[in-house]
């Protein structure tokens, strides 16, 4: 039971933590990048978070979006992910646990997913070969049935 006010404090004290730690400046910037994400909850590249902040007004420079992710991974905030043919995408950890990917090869969409299944196979395999298993990764590649009408924009992609 928590708002999503809760989770964004308790996100900002993890990474404040992070940077106290680190000795990494504590700065203004680095949180307002934290709080686009949050308010986001997708997947994004580097390039499309920067732009969709710079078109709210947000006046923030490239190389700060990039090292900002850059500590937000180290820290275990985002997760990042590389798609195959796609710069590298973020989210956030606590976003769904232990989902999958779709991939749409045309247009680049994803899209979510879980499965009991694949989690099944993941056990089985696992312990087939005398491992515990934790966790996995799946990507699957796909086509849209009509990449012209498909959601996802990825104009972003210059
Ligand atoms: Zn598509
Ligand atoms: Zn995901």
């Amino acid at each position: 039971m928590s708002s999503s006010s809760t989770e964004l404090e308790q996100l900002q004290q993890q990474f404040s933590d992070y940077l106290k730690r680190k000795k990494y400046r504590n700065t203004q910037e680095r949180y307002r990048v934290l709080d686009h994400i949050h308010a986001l909850d997708r997947h994004f590249s580097a390039d499309e978070l920067y732009l969709e902040m710079n078109n709210r007004g947000d006046r923030i420079s490239r190389a700060t979006v990039y090292s900002t992710l850059d500590l937000l991974t180290k820290c275990n905030i985002l997760v990042k992910h590389r798609f195959q043919g796609e710069s590298a995408h973020y989210e956030l950890s606590t976003r769904m646990p232990n989902h999958d990917h779709l991939m749409c090869v045309e247009c680049g969409r994803i899209v979510e997913f879980r499965s009991d299944e694949i989690a099944a196979i993941r056990d089985r395999v696992a312990s087939e070969f005398g491992y515990i298993p934790m966790t996995h990764s799946l990507q699957i590649f796909a086509r849209c049935p009509d990449p012209l009408t498909c959601e996802h924009n990825r104009s972003e992609v210059a």
